[in-house]
Parts: C-alpha cells; sequence; structure tokens
C-alpha cells in the first residue's frame, strides 16, 4: 500500500502544478484517491495515514492543496485545521475537508474553522480533479503575488536609500539631513532634549582642487567623508553632506559639551588621515573647521535657527585660523536678528 505515491512516470523531468497531500487513516481510500488522480501528470499524489506526521510531511513535500479526512481515531480531523492554520508551513495551503456524507451542520463547522472546501468521499473524479486544480492555481497565484510584493518592497527600500544618498561620498545627503534635522528638532521639541549641530567645512580646497586636480579633489571628499562617519559613534548620529567640501552632523540629544567632544574628535580624525595638502593655507595636511552649536527646541524656533548659528561659529574658527572648532554661545529663543 502506498505512503508516498507520485503519479506520472515522468515525475522527475514534469513540472507539477498541484501537489496534493491527503490525510487519511483509511489507506483503501487513500489508494481510490491516487487512482482518481493518477492520470491527471500535473498532479503530484501524497498520502499521509495518520494526522501526527502529516504537518511535518506538509513541510517536506510542501503540498498546494491538502486533503483532510474528518474522522480518524483517536483524533477530530476538524481539529487538524486551526492546527494546519496555526503552523507557518501550512497557514495559507487550502484545505479541503473529506466527509462521509453531506451534513450541513458538519459543513458549517469546516468552513468557520478554516476549511476551504467540503467534499464527500469518494467524490466524482472530474469534481475532484477540477477542485484540486482551482484550489492550487490559487495558491499558487498568491504565492508568487507575495513574492513579487516582497520583492518590490527590497528594491523600493533600496531606492529610498538611494535618493537620500550623496553620490560622491556614500554617505547621506542634504535633502536627508533636512528631513532628518526636522524629525529631531520636533522629536527633542517634544521629550524637551536638546539638540546640536556640527557644520563643518574642508580648509583651502579651492587650493587643494587648483593644486592636485579635481579628481583628486573627489577622492580627498570620499576619504574625509569615510573619517568622519567612522568617528561618529552613536547610532542615532548623522552624517550628511551639506554641499560641496561641507559637512554636517546632527547629534540628537546631546548637549554643548558633548557635542564639543564629538567635534574636537572629528578635526583630529582628519588631521590624522594626514593627506598632503601643500597650498592648505593653516597646515601641511588636509585640515577641517567646525562650527558647533546647540538649543532645546521650543515652539517659538525654528530648526534653521541652529543651522545659522553652527554656520556663524564655523565662519568665526575659519576667521581664528582654520583646523579648529568653534562653539555658538547656547541658544535660548531666537535671535535677535530673527526676533519680530
Ligand atoms: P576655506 O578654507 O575658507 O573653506 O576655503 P575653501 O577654498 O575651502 O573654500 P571655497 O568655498 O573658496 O572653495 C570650496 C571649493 O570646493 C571650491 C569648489 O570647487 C570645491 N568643491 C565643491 N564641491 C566639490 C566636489 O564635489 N568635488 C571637488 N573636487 N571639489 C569641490
Ligand atoms: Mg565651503
Ligand atoms: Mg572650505
Amino acid at each position: 500500500m502506498i505512503e508516498s505515491a507520485t503519479v506520472g512516470q515522468e515525475s522527475d523531468v514534469f513540472e507539477f502544478s498541484s501537489i496534493v497531500l491527503m490525510v487519511d487513516d483509511q489507506k483503501i481510500v487513500g489508494e481510490a484517491m491516487r487512482r482518481m488522480l493518477q492520470a491527471e501528470k500535473d498532479i503530484e499524489f501524497h498520502y499521509c495515514s495518520d494526522t501526527a506526521s502529516a504537518i511535518s510531511r506538509a513541510e517536506s513535500i510542501k503540498p498546494t492543496i491538502i486533503l483532510q479526512d474528518l474522522v480518524m481515531p483517536g483524533v477530530d480531523g476538524m481539529s487538524m485545521i486551526p492546527q494546519y492554520r496555526a503552523h507557518h508551513a501550512t497557514r495559507d495551503i487550502p484545505i479541503i475537508v473529506l466527509s462521509s456524507k453531506e451534513d450541513p451542520a458538519v459543513k458549517r463547522d469546516a468552513f468557520s474553522n478554516g476549511a476551504n472546501d467540503y467534499l464527500v468521499k469518494l467524490p466524482d473524479p472530474i469534481e475532484l480533479i477540477a477542485r484540486v486544480r482551482a484550489h492550487s492555481r490559487a495558491f499558487r497565484s498568491q504565492q508568487q503575488l507575495r513574492l513579487l510584493q516582497q520583492k518590490l518592497e527590497a528594491s523600493n527600500a533600496v531606492l529610498r536609500q538611494l535618493s537620500s544618498q550623496d553620490g560622491l561620498t556614500g554617505i547621506a545627503n542634504r535633502q536627508h539631513f533636512d528631513e532628518q534635522l526636522d524629525r529631531e528638532w520636533r522629536r527633542c521639541q517634544r521629550n524637551g532634549k536638546q539638540v546640536s549641530l556640527v557644520m563643518i567645512d574642508v580648509d583651502g580646497f579651492k587650493l587643494y582642487n587648483d593644486h592636485y586636480g579635481h579628481q583628486a579633489g573627489d577622492d580627498c571628499l570620499r576619504t574625509v567623508a569615510q573619517a568622519l562617519k567612522k568617528t561618529i559613534m552613536r547610532p542615532g548620529d548623522i552624517l550628511a553632506r551639506y554641499g560641496g567640501e561641507e559637512f554636517v552632523v546632527i547629534l540628537p540629544e546631546t548637549d554643548l559639551p558633548g557635542a564639543a567632544a564629538v567635534a574636537e574628535r572629528l578635526r583630529d580624525a582628519v588631521e590624522r588621515l594626514e593627506l598632503h595638502h601643500e597650498k592648505s593655507p593653516c597646515s601641511d595636511h588636509v585640515t577641517i573647521s567646525l562650527g558647533v552649536a546647540c538649543c532645546s527646541p521650543t515652539a517659538r524656533m525654528e530648526s534653521i535657527t541652529l543651522v545659522r548659528h553652527a554656520d556663524r561659529a564655523l565662519y568665526r574658527a575659519k576667521k581664528s585660523g582654520r583646523n579648529r572648532a568653534f562653539l555658538a554661545e547656547p541658544l535660548q529663543g531666537p535671535p535677535a536678528e530673527l526676533a519680530a
């Protein structure tokens, strides 16, 4: 007697579109069903005589349809339906209940338990084959749709990442910075936390380009960006290319002394790259100047205020000789020139 029978001699080369798992204790019924399906080359038939191993069988053969007998020794076949629905391997597989009689009450129970169809044993072969095919086709389409959806979500994630990335350096771009600053600003406002900003500008970069060429300038920006990225420690901190040879770091929930320490680490990291810069106005190597600003956002303030203050501090760092960080005065409210 069969335990697992594959219908059709060409099973090794034929792509089955329906895989049936029949769970029924009566081997004679299993054999009868196998015979009904054996001429159909697109249907692969498997038989399992005990419910205890039904789910593990399903895990290995991956059926597109389960035929479940209702009356089995020691087990209520009906109770198998919720078990199939609860298991990840069988959750979505269509189930046809095989009943010994046409009984509206049993039928109602079967459908309310999660069965997809109901057949009385032994069914008419034409009807059985049609239903096996229809349910299998629907199941396969649903699976393909899910797969396509997953692929679409994955490519959307890649697109999202690319649209927020700077093409030259691979770090976040200006648009991403604007969005993130806005988000952090509102979050810190809600939580009554401070947020800091570090504006960074490469020193004498026009001279670097003029002397070493634009291509070398691009390489230099990439190297500087990577050094800055490695120095940013906390996962919530955001480094972005602000434009040209300027970078910016958002430091959420960070006070001014904390931000000053980060700025000094960033400055040091670039200096230690020891990228030759013969024409630098302040060193033998590529260096950066930094402006640091911090505030506790309030409803009366806008995030651009913080950017302007960091920018002004950066300007002062440039004026004071470059290759250094300058701190802005703590921001309590709108600065004088922005106040109404
Ligand atoms: P400072 O120390 O005052 O900042 O002087 P600087 O020369 O760095 O500043 P300036 O603003 O005069 O020049 C910036 C230069 O950065 C000019 C511009 O050509 C160059 N630059 C901007 N974006 C890029 C880029 O993507 N690649 C390259 N190679 N150069 C760039
Ligand atoms: Mg600049
Ligand atoms: Mg510069």
